[in-house]
């Protein structure tokens, strides 16, 4: 073999929303190097352990035959599947779901998709489930993710759009983390801090999370908060803005409504009583809210501490209620900016690929929305009827009320909490279909049709990141075996859909022949640009070719416009009825499940640096074991101490949905009476039954299933468990 590469290929990292680029190398058709982007204004050129060693997971051997090459279908549940052929595969899928719609109705079905499909994925998935089956049923893993940064930034600032950007870490004074382990969750993000901090060594770092992490680590000021505070944490700090008048009179009487009833809301939790629940000394809160309030501009970078809980919508609105009070938004340093999970949970949101949304934007709540949607697409109108969210539509399959599900890009079966009730909803659902890039995922097991999607280094299209910038993604291999992209299978579904629902196809408007006229990414793409006309996320302005030639761009970004916008509320204009603004006026409420005498430890869980989410592409790479080799409970010294444990000895951790046994490890970065778990480890890692019979499903056999009433999203940081020596 030359040593030098037949091809350079420009693309984008998979694995967080980050979203470095990355520049791939390939020989005879085989990637075999990937080098950052230098280009790229994510990363410029930098990339972390999982993204430099991406093109080792595109080649090694042992990842490749993980991969999903060609359709299968199972005769019974529990059998072995047997190759089927495209044809025939999505013969069969069209006529099972026709079939259960035309029996049961459009809510029967449910689909359930990923934050790792492509903008132009979702659009077309999305069309498909609300255009012609004339369902919401459509949700994701985002909603594990970030359904609460979009209620809590909706609820306050009128539209889900992150107003920062990266660059503002150059220009903060103070960078408030919260619920984010930035060091191991977003690493190249967490390079700039450091760059940052050398240039400007004024800078202040806040760090608040229940665990000492390595972020925590770096932080001038730790805030070690008990779990689920944070709300009260937000409202101690904002009286003692009050107290000190460090909040910003002005801006709050010129661009919002509602702070007397923020400060109504707030006054229970007087900093003396804030710093009692967080468990966090009082002068350490006063001090965070003096930085934060007084050594300005403040930036505040924040994830899953917040988002996945039970009152996660009313953290994430109580952190962008501080922003607003004191003005620290709409200008460099300066906004809350919500760190995306998954590499295209944004561009999710932005389709409307979720049971709440629709396209661009657009709630499904809101009529003229539901009509707009229904004139782009073609159709006589969207079902009203709000769609089953990630956990409702699993236990309503549970229920038997899902006679069909599809499952794309994604491990439903290890990822979502309540792990039992998972696993009797894809036992109950008469006919379940798995979109899959590889075929040793959890959920695999359960599928009666498998489908081979394309994945990284083969995939065609965008994603946008944590600060709204859309990347193209581009191929740099053909797709292996015959794995075809999702957009392609959806599109070649909704056609032989089409053609089994006439009652439905007669409900088009004149002139719309097929909702599924797309031949390439780009030309879904196109319309889903211009679905963005005139919304707050307009990208008419964009295109492949501008992409090609300018680089990844920032929306909105509107016709005539020459580059994307990296800040936004600048004018102090909000994308409100009146343009203002609002207080969300939250009170702090417990965790949804209280430890108590049977169940005294708060269960944590989390990622690792050098994983990803179910361990698919990674766990099958030895050097990504360097840092973390096996799945282990680690616990405060004290706590081990009582327990009798030494290093490395079995427990059992229990709550009252599953128990797992594993290795118990010693941690520092624990608080006293609580645990963390890593998320990766699944089934085919752990084995074992739990007491019920059920497999052991990783963590999440143990996460509960109750979330947040307004994003619904669960509240897998917390959940209450028993330990005991094995
Ligand atoms: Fe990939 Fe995220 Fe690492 Fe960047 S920080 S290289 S996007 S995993």
């Amino acid at each position: 073999l030359s040593a030098q590469p037949d091809t350079l290929t420009r693309t984008t990292c998979p694995y967080c929303g980050t979203g470095c680029g990355v520049i791939v190398s390939t020989r005879q058709g085989r990637i075999v190097d990937v080098q950052g982007d230098p280009r790229h204004p994510a990363n410029a050129g930098r990339l972390c352990t999982k993204g430099s060693t991406l093109h080792l997971t595109a080649a090694d051997h042992v990842t490749r035959q993980a991969r999903l090459l060609t359709p299968m279908a199972r005769a019974q549940r529990g059998g072995v599947p047997q190759p089927i052929g495209w044809n025939a595969a999505l013969e069969q899928a069209a006529d099972r779901f026709a079939q259960v719609i035309r029996e049961h109705g459009p809510q029967a079905v449910g689909f359930y998709g990923s934050g790792q499909l492509l903008t132009e994925d979702y659009y077309v998935l999305n069309k498909l489930v609300k255009g012609l089956i004339g369902t919401n049923n459509l949700d994701t893993n985002s909603r594990l993710c970030m359904s609460s940064a979009v209620a809590g930034y909706k609820a306050t600032l009128g539209a889900d759009a992150p107003p920062a950007c990266y660059d503002d870490v150059q220009h903060a004074q103070t960078l408030f983390i919260v619920g984010a382990n930035t060091a191991w969750a977003h690493p190249i993000l967490l390079r700039r801090i450091e760059d940052a901090r050398k240039a400007n060594p004024a800078l202040k770092l806040i760090v608040a999370d229940p665990r000492r992490t390595e972020t925590a680590e770096m932080a001038d000021l730790f805030l070690p908060i008990q779990p689920g505070t944070d709300v009260a944490l937000f409202h101690g700090m904002l009286n003692v803005l009050l107290e000190e008048g460090l909040v910003d009179k002005a801006f709050i009487d010129a661009h919002t409504d509602g702070f007397d009833a923020l400060c109504e809301a707030a006054q229970a939790c007087s900093p003396a009583a804030a710093a009692a629940l967080c468990g966090i000394p009082l002068d350490d809160l006063r001090q965070a809210a003096r930085w934060f309030g007084g050594h300005t501009p403040t930036l505040s970078l924040y994830c899953q501490g917040l988002n996945q809980s039970a009152r996660g919508t009313d953290k994430n609105a109580a952190l962008i209620n501080l922003h607003l009070a004191t003005g620290q938004i709409g200008k460099p340093g300066a906004g809350p900016f919500s760190l995306t999970g998954q590499p295209n949970a944004m561009g999710g949101r932005e389709v409307g690929g979720m049971a709440n949304l629709l396209s661009a934007h657009r709630d499904l709540a809101n009529a003229s929305h539901r009509e707009e949607v229904a004139a782009l697409w073609g159709v006589d109108a969207v079902p009203e009827q709000p769609g089953l969210t990630a956990v409702a539509m699993f236990e309503a399959a549970a229920r038997g009320e899902i006679k069909a599900l599809w499952i794309a890009c994604t491990n439903p079966a290890q990822s979502m909490p309540d792990q039992a009730t998972v696993r009797r909803a894809l036992e109950r659902v008469d006919f379940v279909v798995v979109q899959e890039a590889f075929a040793t995922t959890a959920t695999c097991a359960h599928a009666d049709l498998l489908l081979p999607a394309t994945t990284w280094g083969e995939k065609d299209g965008t994603v946008t990141n944590s600060e709204r910038r859309i990347s193209r993604v581009r191929p740099a291999v053909a797709p292996a075996g015959e794995a075809r992209h999702d957009w392609f299978i959806f599109t070649d579904f909704g056609r032989r859909l089409e053609a089994r629902l006439p009652e439905r196809t007669a409900r088009y408007r004149p002139g719309t022949r097929t909702l599924f006229p797309y031949t390439t990414p780009e030309s879904v793409w196109m319309e889903h640009r211009a679905s963005t006309r005139g919304r707050d996320l307009d990208i008419t302005g964009l295109s492949y070719h501008l992409l090609e030639t300018r680089g990844p761009q920032q929306w909105p970004m509107p016709d005539g416009a020459t580059q994307g916008t990296a800040r936004l509320y600048a004018d102090g204009a909000f994308p409100t009825a009146n343009g203002r603004a609002r207080f969300a006026p939250v009170a702090y409420a417990p965790v949804a499940e209280p430890c108590d005498a049977d169940y005294p430890f708060s269960l944590n869980t989390g990622r690792l640096r050098d994983q990803w989410h179910g361990m698919s592409r990674t766990g099958t790479l030895g050097r990504l074991f360097g840092h973390v080799s096996e799945p282990a409970v680690e616990l405060h010294p004290d706590d081990m101490r009582r327990l009798g444990l030494a290093e490395g000895d079995l427990v059992q951790v229990r709550s009252r949905r599953g128990a797992l046994v594993l290795p118990a490890q010693a941690s520092d970065a624990m608080a006293p009476s609580q645990a963390y778990i890593a998320m990766h480890w699944g089934p085919e890692y752990l084995g074992g039954q739990t007491e019920t019979g059920d497999p052991v499903a990783g963590v999440n056999s143990l996460t509960q299933p109750a979330g947040c009433p307004t994003s619904r999203q669960p509240e897998l940081k917390h959940a209450a468990v028993h330990l005991a020596p094995v």
